[in-house]
């Protein structure tokens, strides 16, 4: 089986590496195919194709859509779309207007519980500035020695019911799905263990997005448990999804799983690269 990995970020969104070091990386890595996914921004993918193509390593387009369902926050990877494509354009940079002021409203909410400026310290991180995310706070936190650490700051601030944290109104699913779909991608749910949802929650937002056309679903991903590769790599074949497969990269300091360092799909799924 080739080595896959169609789910990491740059700095073109919250990543710590710019297009072409995430490349590389993944090359210097064994990555045989790789996808740049960044959230709700497909800026880096010129550069990351141009560097895959240096290395000779397969490259499609990307991007991790935010959308919210039933009030939660939930991720879905577009894959080999047209990145030329204009109502998945526009559609991105709709999502991506809404993150500015999502950021002034969660520095509100901090200030309110004593900690000031943080807007204008995330903002530093962010190399894109529309695409302030949450990272780019937490980033900021970490500086300024509130927490020891980014998984510590999302406990202490950035979850829902912490002081951090803000509702927002997120793309709906059935937008994401048909930008990528109109695009002539395919629709995959990013990380789908990860959501804090009952599994008839979880069945239910599986059933509508294959309704609306989605095709995949990530079974092994660097947010997975081997538990979780299990359960997931079981609904893919219940529901009849794709499987793909990413390490959801960030940056050699804060993530787990490198890029193309994590284990195989489990026998038996078709993966999502076969229709590319
Ligand atoms: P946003 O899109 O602004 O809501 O930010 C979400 C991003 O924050 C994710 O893509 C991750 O990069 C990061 N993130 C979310 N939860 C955690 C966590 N528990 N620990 C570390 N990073 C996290
Ligand atoms: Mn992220
Ligand atoms: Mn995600
Ligand atoms: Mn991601």
């Amino acid at each position: 089986m080739p080595n896959v990995d169609l789910h990491c970020h740059s700095t073109a969104s919250d990543g710590l590496l710019a297009p072409r070091e995430v490349a590389y990386r993944a090359a210097g890595n064994g990555v045989e195919l790789l996808a740049l996914t960044d959230h709700d921004d497909i800026a880096g993918l010129p550069a990351a194709r141009d560097a895959a193509e240096e290395c000779g390593m397969a490259f499609v387009s990307g991007v991790e859509i935010s959308i919210e369902w039933e009030g939660t926050q939930i991720h879905v990877v577009g894959l080999n779309f047209d990145p030329g494509n204009a109502a998945l354009n526009d559609g991105l940079a709709s999502i991506r207007a809404g993150r500015i002021d999502r950021a002034r409203r969660m520095s509100a909410e901090l200030e309110r519980h004593g900690i000031p400026n943080t807007f204008e310290g995330a903002i530093r991180y962010a190399e894109n500035p529309n695409l302030i995310s949450r990272a780019h706070f937490a980033r900021y936190l970490v500086e300024t020695k509130r927490c020891k650490d980014v998984r510590s700051v999302f406990e202490t601030y950035l979850v829902p019911g912490k002081p951090g944290y803000v509702d927002h109104r997120w793309a709906d699913l059935a937008d994401a799905v048909s930008w990528i779909v109109g695009a002539g991608g395919v629709a995959v749910v990013a990380h789908p263990a990860r959501y804090k949802v009952s599994m008839g929650a979880m069945r239910r937002f599986l059933g509508e997005f294959r309704d609306l056309g989605g095709q995949a679903i990530e079974v092994v991903s660097g947010s997975h448990s081997l538990d979780d590769v299990g359960t997931y790599g079981r609904l893919a074949r219940e529901f009849g999804f794709l499987a793909s497969r990413g390490s959801d990269f960030h940056g050699p300091q804060e993530s787990y799983v490198d890029l193309g360092m994590l284990g195989y799909l489990p026998d038996g799924l078709k993966p999502v690269w076969s229709v590319f």
